[in-house]
Parts: structure tokens; sequence; C-alpha cells
């Protein structure tokens, strides 16, 4: 084991503060990455204030981040994708059985036994996983991905959530060249489904509430904004979109979105909602449209969009933070006052 310097939060109520953690020395499989900056994921502030304690209750002290980007610094002996030196990232995974069937067909997202990058039980040391608002991370060569070269790495870190939540569900439902894509929620993950749909050739339209948006809409590759507050506009995309993306996380009506998906239409949601939704039958029978979710994506996905990524180009848009801002951070997240993801510059801890 050693030490290793991270930002941490004692309790529900507690800000997050400078501290020290155990990291495990890299076992065969394992790759050593010290990290230059994590994104900070409206997941993050969720369990750092334990509000999903009905589903996963949060470990204090709890060290949270998984948008994380790095280099590697040691390598286990039979670890064949990494050297020392190599870029790296990190997701929201660091560990599955390997054996199941949703692993088995690469969807290690879903296994039973998953291990998230954060809060879940850590195998190796006891306790729960510590997230990357910290100075390295060991973890399994099989959940480090391989970063581009030529992508800004600020930026890149959020790819690891934010990027493949939203790259993920449009790959599976066909978003691409002919179709109507439309993206409700323009924050930290609807920012990224519009540089998607927009990369892979479909006619992208931003719905907001806002129309000081719409030149960023615009900026971002949206070929068009609707005022989803106005019927009238809405109205008039009625029975036309292929799919549509629901980034939001509050309460929503989303009949007003199923109206305007046409035959075999889908909609899918990537927003957590802390309410049930309530779905008109009617909205779904006519027209065949479908109504889905979707988490982030497995490993050999994740690969897939950031080699994406490198060869577009994409990255999300940051604002880049000292680790020292991080309460602030939260605190603007609240107000949805960041365009469009915070991602902390982890050379910072190395002043604490
Ligand atoms: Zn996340
Ligand atoms: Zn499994």
């Amino acid at each position: 084991m050693y030490k290793t310097k991270a930002y941490s939060a004692a309790s529900n109520t507690s800000p997050l503060a400078s501290t020290t953690i155990q990291r495990r020395e890299p076992t065969d499989r394992d790759v050593q990455i010290e990290i230059l900056f994590c994104g900070i994921c409206h997941s993050d502030l969720h369990a750092v204030r334990n509000e999903w304690s009905g589903v996963m209750p949060t470990v204090y002290p709890i060290v949270p981040g998984h948008e994380i980007v790095g280099r590697v610094t040691k390598v286990g002996s039979a670890v064949k994708k990494f050297k020392p030196g190599d870029l790296a990232a990190v997701g929201c995974m660091v560990d599955s059985d390997g054996t199941c069937p949703q692993c088995k067909d690469g969807f290690e997202q879903f296994c039973p036994n998953m291990i998230l990058t954060y809060n879940s039980p850590d195998k190796h040391l006891g306790g729960v996983t510590y997230g990357g608002y910290s100075d390295s991370i060991v973890v399994d060569e099989h959940f480090a991905l391989r970063v581009p070269p030529n992508l800004n790495l600020a930026g890149a870190a959020p790819l690891c959530c934010a990027g493949v939540t939203t790259y993920s569900p449009m790959r599976h439902w066909g978003a691409g060249p002919g179709k109507k894509v439309g993206v409700v929620g323009l924050g930290g993950l609807g920012h990224m489904a519009v540089k998607f749909a927009h990369a892979f050739g479909a006619h992208v339209a931003v719905f907001t509430t806002s129309p000081s948006k719409k030149e960023d809409a615009l900026r971002l590759g949206a070929d068009e904004v609707i005022l989803s507050r106005d019927a009238n506009e809405m109205q008039k995309h009625n029975n036309s979109f292929d799919f549509i993306l629901d980034a939001v996380s509050a309460e929503h009506d989303i009949n007003a979105y199923l109206n305007l998906l046409g035959r075999d239409g889908a909609l899918t949601l990537v927003g957590l909602p802390s309410k049930p939704l309530g779905v008109a039958a009617f909205n779904l029978i006519m027209g065949r449209r479908s109504l889905s979710g979707s988490a982030i994506g497995g490993i050999a996905e994740t690969q897939e969009m950031l080699d994406f990524c490198g060869k577009h180009n994409i990255t999300a848009d940051v604002e880049v933070i000292p680790i020292q801002k991080v309460n602030e951070a939260y605190a603007r997240l609240l107000k949805s006052d960041v365009k469009y993801r915070f991602s902390i510059d982890m050379a910072s801890l190395k002043s604490e």
C-alpha cells in the first residue's frame, strides 16, 4: 500500500476537504495512474450528500470522481495495454466479475458484481473504493482506457461518464445521416449529446426552456433550437423525430416529447428524476414508439467512444478549476452555472 493525497467528505453535510488515502500497490494486472484531470459529475454531488441513500447509501469518508484522465506511472507484470508514460482514463467502473452474461457481452455496467470507481466495496483493501479527486489511482487494466493523444485532457476527462452516457444510446438507436435527433436539456450530458449527434451526421434539434441558450446550442452543432414551453412550436414537430435523448433530471412532462416521435421513434432517458414520470400509454401505442433508459456504456464501447472523439476532435466544454474550488463548484452546479462541465486540474492537489 502507499499513501496518496485526495479530497474527501466526512459526512453528508461536510464540505470536501484535503486528506490522505491508501491505494494498493499495483498487482500483476493493474496500472497505476497519476491523475491529471477529473471531471465533476452531478452524481458526485448526489453521492457526497447521500441523496441516493435508498439505492446506494454513501459510506464516509467518500472520495468522489469518475471522470479521470492521467498518465500511467507503473504497470503490473501481466499488463499488455499500457506502459509507463501512456495516457489513460478511468470512468465509472473499476471492476466486474468478468464471467457473467453481461460481462461476456461487453456490458460490464450491468454486471451484478460491478464495482463503481467510488463508494463500492474494495476487494483489495477492504472498505470502499475511492475515486478521482486524488493524486493517483490503481485499476485493473481492463477498466483503464486509452486516450487519443490529440485530445485536450481537461476536456477529455468528462468523456468517461458524460461522453459515453450520451454516445451509447445514440449508437444503439442508430442516430446518423437522415435521422432527426432531439436533445432535451443542454447541460453536462446534453451538450455532449449535441456534439455526438452532429458528428454522427444526424439532423439535431435542441429543446430548451430558455431562449438565451439558442446561440450556444447552434455553436455546439445543433441545426435548430425548439422552445419547449411554446406549444405551437412544439406541435410543428409532431410525429417527426427518430430519436430523442432526455437528459433532464428535474421533474418534467415526457408526454410532450413522446408526441414528437415518428413511427418506431424512441425516447431514451439518461437523467434521473427523483419522482416517477407519468406516461400516457396512448403516446406509446400510436406510432409504436419506445421509451427506454440507458446507463453509461461497456468498456469496449467506452474505448470506441474515446477513439471516435480522437478522430473527430470531440471533448467536453469545460471550466478548469483547482481542487480548492471544488465546494464552490458544487454550489454552482446546483444552479446549472457551468458551461458545461467542471474539470479539476489535479496539479492543484500537490500544494495541499
Ligand atoms: Zn457521472
Ligand atoms: Zn459480470
